[in-house]
């Protein structure tokens, strides 16, 4: 099947379930990063809050992206005990009034809706890049694909390379030492470590690009 180029609700379903499934698959690698530096529950962390929040998918599905944004920050915001579940769950209900009620979203528009989020992330959390979370996953994402979709790269081309910004960004935060969340009362001994929420970020943008792929 070709790629698509709107995002509609077929497509942002097929996204958030392509990350649980990825989380699911990846839980014991979120978890055993988060053994090194904090305490060892990201991956049980993640894997609860997206596994309800497909079960909410089946449940109540959304009538159009704002619905649906709204309702997964609402559910990860209530599953997910510790730092990632309030950040991702504001994440995704910031997202929701960026689409403008739109029932399709261009993908300048989700572009705008992910920053969003992205903002809120950081308002809610107050990390910047370079403190070894997920936002030096996030943001190098967000950098390349709106430089991407300025370039005229189809919705497909902008998120691989999105992809690919947010795996760089999630192996940089490697040598880090953590400045935000649990990581950072370990000080220097947070260095020499992947960070777990940069690693489940990059999972995220990565569902985003197989989500536009095709099924
Ligand atoms: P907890 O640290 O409460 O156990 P998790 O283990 O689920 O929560 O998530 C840890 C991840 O959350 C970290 O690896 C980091 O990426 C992210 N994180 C922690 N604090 C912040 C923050 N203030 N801003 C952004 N991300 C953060
Ligand atoms: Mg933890």
């Amino acid at each position: 099947m070709a790629d698509v180029d709107v995002l509609d609700l077929t497509v942002l379903d097929r996204w958030l379930r392509l990350f649980a499934a990825s989380v699911a698959e990846q839980k014991d690698t979120l978890t055993a990063l988060d053994a090194a530096i904090g305490d060892a529950d990201h991956g049980a962390n993640m894997h609860r809050g997206m596994t309800a929040v497909v079960e909410a998918l089946d449940a109540t599905p959304p009538a159009d992206p704002a619905a649906l944004f709204k309702q997964t920050g609402m559910v990860l915001v209530r599953s997910v005990g510790g730092a990632s579940g309030p950040l991702y769950g504001t994440f995704f209900l910031r997202m929701a009034p960026a689409t403008g009620g739109a029932g399709a979203l261009e993908p300048e528009t989700f572009a705008k809706a992910l920053r969003a989020g992205v903002e809120g992330v950081v308002a809610r959390g107050k990390a910047e890049p370079g403190d070894k979370t997920m936002l030096d996953a996030l943001a190098p994402a967000l950098d390349a694909l709106d430089a991407a979709l300025a370039a005229g790269e189809s919705l497909a081309a902008a998120l691989r390379q999105a992809s690919t910004a947010a795996d760089e960004g999630r192996d940089a935060t490697t040598p880090l030492v953590a400045r935000k969340g649990r990581a950072s009362y370990l000080g220097e001994r947070s260095a020499d470590h992947q960070d777990p929420g940069a690693t489940s970020a990059a999972l995220l943008v990565g569902a985003a690009a197989a989500a536009v792929a095709g099924p």
